[in-house]
């Protein structure tokens, strides 16, 4: 009989292959359904067994650590390396709620011991939209949320230190400190950050403190730096800012269009759908980005383009599509307006000149474009890479007037789909986390809106919209802003140019932060009040299709935190302004009754797999595709845009593009997804992805380290050259605090989303 010695080369997965009965299902889940590839039968006769090619480490595979692997095998001779456990673990109390990580809005079932220690996740559960899928984040980076470095009280700084303070010394500081710059300065001499991590009822409580209790608009969120452009741009084109269609029928569209989304590596459960669909030859894909990501080893065409070219590549595609008579003439005629000033318009984008703007092949961009517009039903699948520009809104805008010009919405399979980035980013903008508008898209500035609010609020209400993210870094450095509350959010990591965020903050009068953890923005904070992670509370987030979901609890809250919502409905009440919930389900009957898209929703309804708004009214089922023989505005309005280059492009002194994003294993500024110890084995070193000719050129070798300087500052971390970046772009991660990508970025920003341009700036890149 074989024996075979436990394979521990993983961080996160143990392989006991004297326990495998050779059923291959480990192999079939990671090739079809993950799609990574990365296990396989090797050997014959009775030495076969389940290993990877040349019997490499798991890592140094193409494994993506998804733990499918533990989840399918019949024998455990897969397993997550956790700790030992000498009871009956069916026995385990089970408690199913939504993943904490990426706009997906996965269902993880967690299983908790007695002693209240959540153990691991239970990987046999197949439930939610996922159906059991789950990516790295979701499987194994849990352990943050018990985490010894927790916040577990209030701290108060004290002569340049932070020290441990009581609930009510906290808030009553916190309350006196809004209540003297209210009467020194007005009510927009304070502002609020929320958070796309919290939940739909704590945004709802914290903009409703902001508006009702201080009396100003000034409250906005990340949305701003990743999605702002994406509300404005479909909002505009469609009259709704959200994601048209579902998860759920991306995969049955004959064509996607992938462009300016990772999505294997950002929105991994999505990724594996439309790597299996292209894989399976059931659809059609075209990958467009500037970096040959995972899912352009399986796509009919990629296209490299030049970073910041987004306008010039997709009016370059309609272009075309209109040259060859693929237009839906009825479509346009009987669905949209605006339509003869765009085509018109794009007499300025030939496929030559597209060419030579975007560096992709002529006879590339018309096969896609052919391939999109010949489709029965296609669908596009956008993110940041769109979104984080100077023209953002030009960059969406042109998205849609492609899908309206081949008339591919309001189908299945169709529509313009922008991938949201954090749990909760949708809820939070749904839920009026933004200084423009209330709960519901609702807008400050029409006197119908602010009057229905004042009546439900009982009090009157500012018809000024506030200021944005950036906006209010800068006035609170100014002196403008007095009062600076951020809630789960984590400026010196994630807003651009971060060290003016850093000579802002300092320069604050007075700073409160909200977190789970003391963040690199906490350790600037005058008050830090301790939050309850996701797993400590109910609620629901509202994932990227629009879906409301449930969230669990499945333990107590750790030390003396609170749910951020109890901990503002406590600020509003030593305001004077009396809020009284009793719990998460009530605040959510209350937003039912002022945001119209929530309107039939209640935490009973959304039991069974959520809701998708809009849903406005109680016998409503939800609206999986949006558009559906009539726009939200009526009809699709066609925009006309221009091709603007990036504002800061490569010269002399800088000659390298930088652009910024996200990696697979961590997660936004790495205060959750960085304390978890596997995850940092797999991928706790910041690098620069360089091309291989740049770093032939530069003398940089793999794995040395390399300086990189922006017009703004500079970074020190490790190169990693490959070819799979296109030559004289840089790309670097922004989850490493010690290597912190935003010191380069530019905070120019979009004028009508206000969102910077996170994703382009000119860099040089030297031998650290
Ligand atoms: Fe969580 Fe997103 Fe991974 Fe799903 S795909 S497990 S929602 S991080």
């Amino acid at each position: 009989m074989q024996h075979f010695d436990i394979d521990d080369r993983h961080p996160m997965v143990q392989q006991n292959m004297n326990k495998c009965i050779q059923c291959a299902k480990c192999v079939r889940i990671c090739d079809e359904v993950t799609g990574a590839e990365a296990l396989t039968l090797i050997e014959r006769g009775f030495s076969s067994t389940v290993g990877t090619a040349f019997n490499e480490p798991l890592p140094d595979t193409t494994c993506e650590a998804c733990g499918q692997c533990v989840s399918t095998c019949p024998t455990a001779a897969f397993t997550e390396k956790r700790d030992r456990f000498d009871r009956n673990y069916n026995e385990l109390k089970k408690v199913t709620t939504t993943c904490p990580y990426c706009g997906v809005g996965c269902s993880i079932t967690y299983r908790i011991t007695d002693e209240g220690k959540i153990f691991d996740v239970d990987s046999s559960s197949r439930e939610g939209l996922n159906k059991g899928n789950l990516c790295v984040k979701g499987r194994f980076a849990y352990k943050f949320i018990q985490h010894p470095d927790r916040l577990k009280t209030p701290l108060i700084k004290k002569n340049g230190k932070l020290e441990k303070a009581s609930w009510n010394e906290a808030l009553d500081l916190v309350a006196s400190k809004i209540n003297e710059s209210k009467e020194k300065h007005g009510s927009d001499s304070i502002a609020i950050l929320s958070s796309a991590r919290c939940t739909n009822e704590e945004n709802y409580v914290v903009q409703k403190l902001a508006r009702a209790a201080i009396g100003t608009n000034n409250v906005d969120h990340c949305a701003r730096l990743c999605h702002a452009s994406t509300v404005a741009g479909l909002a505009t084109a469609f009259g709704s800012g959200a994601m048209t269609n579902s998860i759920d029928d991306i995969d049955k569209a004959e064509t996607i269009i992938v462009i300016g989304s990772n999505t294997v590596e950002t929105h991994p459960v999505i990724g594996y759908k439309i790597r299996k669909a292209a894989r399976e030859g059931k659809t059609n894909l075209i990958v467009i980005d500037p970096r040959r990501i995972k899912l352009a080893e399986v796509a009919k065409y990629y296209l490299a383009q030049d970073p910041g070219s987004d306008v010039a590549v997709v009016n370059g595609l309609a272009k075309i599509i209109l040259d060859k008579g693929l237009a839906d003439e009825k479509f346009i005629k009987e669905r949209t307006e605006n339509y003869e000033e765009y085509k018109k318009s794009l007499d300025d984008f030939p496929v030559e000149k597209v060419s030579k703007l975007t560096g992709i092949d002529k006879e590339l961009l018309e096969k896609a474009a052919i391939d999109y517009g010949k489709a029965k039903n296609a669908t596009i699948v956008y993110s940041m890479g769109i979104t984080q520009h100077s023209h953002g809104t030009d960059n969406v805008k042109s998205i849609a007037n492609l899908a309206m010009l081949t008339g591919n919405m309001g189908i299945e399979g169709g529509g313009d789909n922008p991938l949201r980035g954090q749990n909760n980013v949708q809820g939070a903008c749904d839920l009026g986390a933004l200084p423009n508008v209330y709960c519901g898209y609702q807008k400050v500035a029409d006197p119908k809106s602010k009057e229905k609010m004042e009546k439900a609020w009982g009090v009157e209400l500012s018809d000024q919209p506030g200021l944005t993210v950036t906006e209010i870094i800068d006035a609170a450095g100014k002196g403008d802003v007095n009062v600076l509350y951020i809630v789960g959010e984590n400026p010196m990591l994630s807003d651009p140019d971060v060290n003016h965020v850093d000579k802002s903050l300092d320069n604050t009068e007075f700073l409160v932060v909200q977190d789970i953890f003391l963040s690199e923005t906490a350790e600037k904070a005058d008050v830090v009040l301790p939050a309850a992670s996701f797993a400590e509370k109910d609620g629901t987030y509202t994932n990227t299709e629009r879906r409301a979901q449930l969230l669990h609890k499945m333990i107590e809250p750790i030390g003396e935190s609170k749910p951020d919502w109890e901990i503002a409905q406590e600020i509003s009440n030593r305001l004077g302004y009396k809020m009284e919930f009793t719990g998460s389900s009530e605040i959510m009957d209350e937003i039912a009754e002022v945001t119209p898209q929530y309107g039939g929703m209640s935490h009973e309804r959304l039991k069974d797999g959520g809701l998708q708004w809009p849903c406005p009214d109680k016998n409503h089922p939800g609206t999986p595709i949006l558009h559906v023989g009539k726009f939200t505005r009526g009809k699709g309005l066609f925009a006309v845009t221009e091709y603007k280059p990036p504002i800061e492009v490569p010269d002399k002194e800088y000659p390298l593009t930088l652009t910024t994003g996200r990696i697979l294993e961590q997660y936004h500024t790495g205060t959750m997804s960085r304390r978890n110890e596997s995850i940092e084995e797999l991928a706790g070193v910041a690098f620069a992805q360089i091309n291989t000719i740049d770093a032939d050129k530069l003398k940089v070798k793999d794995g040395s380290k390399v300086k990189l300087t922006s017009r703004r500052g500079n970074i020190t971390c490790m190169a990693k050259v490959n070819p799979d970046i296109k030559e004289g772009v840089v790309f670097v991660p922004f989850h490493y605090a010690e290597a912190k990508a935003n010191i380069l970025t530019n905070k120019a920003l979009d004028p009508v989303a206000k969102i910077p341009e996170l994703k382009v700036c000119a860099v040089k890149v030297e031998k650290a």
